[in-house]
């Protein structure tokens, strides 16, 4: 079970997510933890101003979080055991953090880590403290004993698969373990973390080691929409996903799952539920192998995105100019979300512009090279395999009024995209929603 930074973000969160811990008779739960919501963020702003060389600012910071969980502390706990212990904990990991603002070494990449860790650390020790207070069977076992990447920053599954099963048989008989998301060691032994969001990824990488009955993300929406219903009216839960749309639903911006995390799970065949902690016996979303046939389920959208065209009558029957185009990609490591070619020219978009001016002038080798800011990719999902007569039909239906830039189409059986601009995006998500989920 992974509960995220708001789950987690107050002590009265924090007690009302330790009742759905609490394994059903004979069963135990591995449970994973974000940082209190707004921690990671803090810990940025701490490792910035440390990256300027200006310690006072990065202070200012930590002063403001010790009082936050100085005032967490004084809330969570009954007894004044727990807080003094909890308080000499935080002492301790304040201490640790001021540690860098005298450090007189030039702050690093290996610094800044260390700091960012410290938000899953924190929060895993407050609940797991609240925990014994209140007398249950837990236990905090630490990720950075257990959760490796390997040399190319990927999980290492093997390592990951092997240790957190000698840890369990070194500490058998607990009802409840908790664990961090988010941070882990890289190859190198030092402390890294899997990204911005990472803890669902914790969590699937654990639940398929251990082949858990499922994964469970707890958050604080009903599951996955089938629609975003911050920017569309009348959106619905979408009850049933496929491992692979629910991939792509998280990449094109579904916000409430971390891109990568299904693939762990996917493989191991472990279903991932999507949980609301503020109403637990909602039925949420399942992702599992199921393939419902037919089905057309949801969209999203993918913001800020760049859409660069090359067009060069070199194109022409010639081989080898898409590698060309695509070795610049690679040289400025870019990655590349949609693509069309016709016979004399490719579009395809990005959604990283850090090296846009670099790429567009080694393109300029190779033909006419146009750009588009300010794009959007809108992504409809679902069971699109080519023998579903009419269903890719139905999608382009829905966007007869929208100046469409690019349509992708046969990718993947699950996806159809379309990039529009962003000003058209509103509108593109609500005539997807009235003509797909009608009734
Ligand atoms: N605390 C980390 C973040 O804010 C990881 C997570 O919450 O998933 O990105
Ligand atoms: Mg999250």
């Amino acid at each position: 079970m992974k509960f995220g930074g708001t789950s987690v973000g107050t002590p009265q969160r924090m007690k009302e997510v330790a009742k759905i811990f609490r394994p059903t008779a004979g069963g135990q739960s591995f449970v994973v933890l974000s940082a209190m919501s707004g921690t990671t963020n803090n810990l940025v702003e701490i490792s910035d101003y440390l990256y300027k060389n200006n310690p006072e600012g990065a202070s200012t910071v930590i002063n403001q979080l010790e009082q936050k969980y100085i005032a967490h502390t004084d809330e969570l706990y009954d007894t004044e055991a727990y807080r003094e212990k909890t308080m000499q904990f935080l002492k301790e990991e304040f201490k640790y953090l001021r540690s860098f603002t005298k450090s007189a070494t030039t702050f690093s990449e290996v610094e800044e880590k260390i700091i960012l860790a410290q938000g899953e650390i924190i929060s895993t020790n407050l609940v797991t403290n609240y925990l014994l207070e209140q007398g249950d069977k837990a236990i905090l076992l630490p990720a950075l004993d257990f959760v490796r990447t390997d040399a190319n920053g990927e999980p290492d599954l093997n390592f990951i698969r092997e240790a957190i099963v000698s840890q369990l048989k070194e500490h058998p008989d607990y009802d409840i373990y908790i664990t961090q998301g988010f941070i882990c060691r890289n190859a190198k032994g030092e402390i890294d973390n899997l990204q911005r969001g990472g803890s669902d990824y914790t969590a699937c990488l654990i639940g398929s080691a251990l082949q858990t009955d499922e994964i469970q993300i707890w958050t604080d929406i009903d599951g996955m929409h089938n629609n975003d219903p911050r920017i569309v009216e009348n959106t619905k839960p979408v009850r049933q996903l496929y491992f692979e749309e629910a991939a792509e639903l998280a990449y094109f911006g579904a916000k409430i799952l971390h891109p990568t995390c299904i693939q762990p799970a996917k493989f191991a065949g472990v279903p991932v539920r999507l949980l609301n902690t503020m109403n637990p016996t909602a039925p949420g979303t399942i992702i599992n192998n199921e393939i419902q046939q037919g089905t057309i389920k949801a969209v999203a959208a993918k913001d800020n995105i760049t859409c660069i065209r090359i067009q060069s009558s070199r194109m022409l029957l010639a081989y080898g100019f898409l590698r060309k185009v695509f070795e610049i990609f690679e040289q400025y490591r870019t990655s590349i979300d949609m693509i069309c070619t016709s016979e004399v020219g490719v579009s395809l978009t990005i959604d990283n512009r850090g090296h846009l001016t670099d790429i567009v002038g080694e393109l300029k080798k190779y033909g006419t090279v146009e750009v588009d800011d300010n794009m959007c990719i809108i992504c409809v999902v679902g069971d699109l395999a080519s023998g579903n007569v009419g269903f890719e039909t139905r999608a382009c239906m829905a966007v007869k009024k929208i100046p469409v830039r690019m349509i992708s189409y046969g990718g993947s059986n699950y996806n159809i995209s379309f990039l529009v601009k962003a000003e058209d995006k509103k509108r593109t998500m609500q005539a997807l929603s009235e003509t797909l989920f009608k009734d």
